[in-house]
């Protein structure tokens, strides 16, 4: 795929450009995160994190577009703030997880929603639902503040003008450093890595023509992207 992730002055860049980037590894991902998003799925609140991944194939630049499979069923959008690891995490500590932020992003966590309640219905695994190519559309990534407060980072997804998902991290069930600490006593997290965590209330089907504002607030900055949906055959 060649997809990389390239330093730009202070950003990380979701780019297809192999110039001066590094590889983008696997993405791992937490699943209700937000209690009020478990609550709209009618999902139990999990007493520990829920762990799933997609394959670095199925990242895709958040571009002037990015795209949806056609012929799938409902595909639905979870805005998540995504964080790139910059160093080796195995069983770390949260000081060590919170030296390993690299960056910080936007991840779409896109779903084939019936796709995945038939998968759960019997009880099979999630990934064809979630780790298709291109199911983890990205924007490039922030560097954050030397003391960024990760309990206060903000979240808007508008579509088509409307406000559909308003959240902040400070509604975490796990906030992200904890997180990133937990996931490395399951699976090592590598230099070029995301982790996706979580979704705050509001997902919903997107449909082809769409057009999405992201933002993604930090303590010193902020980042915004326009965006518009496709449709194309997997
Ligand atoms: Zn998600």
């Amino acid at each position: 795929m060649g997809y990389t992730l390239q330093l730009d002055g202070d950003t990380f860049a979701a780019t297809e450009n192999n110039g001066l980037g590094r590889e983008l590894g696997k993405i791992v991902c937490v699943g209700r995160n937000y209690a009020a998003h478990a609550a709209e799925l009618n999902n139990p609140i999990p007493t520990e994190p829920i762990l799933f991944m997609k394959p670095a194939t199925a990242a895709a630049e958040i571009g002037s577009y990015f795209s949806i499979p056609s012929g799938r069923g409902s595909c639905h959008i979870e805005t998540e703030i995504a964080v790139l690891i910059g160093s080796e995490l195995c069983r770390a500590s949260e000081s060590q997880a919170l030296d390993a932020v690299a960056g910080i992003g936007i991840g779409l966590d896109l779903t084939l929603r019936d796709l995945q309640a038939t998968l759960k219905d019997k009880g099979l695994p999630w990934e064809k639902a979630k780790a298709f190519d291109g199911s983890c559309p990205l924007t490039g990534f922030m560097s954050p503040a030397a003391d960024e407060d990760y309990a206060k980072l903000g979240l808007v997804l508008k579509r088509n003008n409307v406000i559909q998902q308003d959240g902040n991290s400070g509604q975490m069930l796990t906030p992200i450093i904890s997180l990133l600490s937990y996931i490395s006593e399951h699976f090592t997290l590598m230099p070029g890595d995301v982790v996706l965590t979580g979704t705050p209330a509001g997902v919903g089907p997107l449909d082809p023509g769409d057009h999405l504002e992201l933002e993604l607030k930090l303590a010193q900055s902020t980042l915004r992207v326009s965006t518009e949906v496709v449709a194309k055959a997997l």
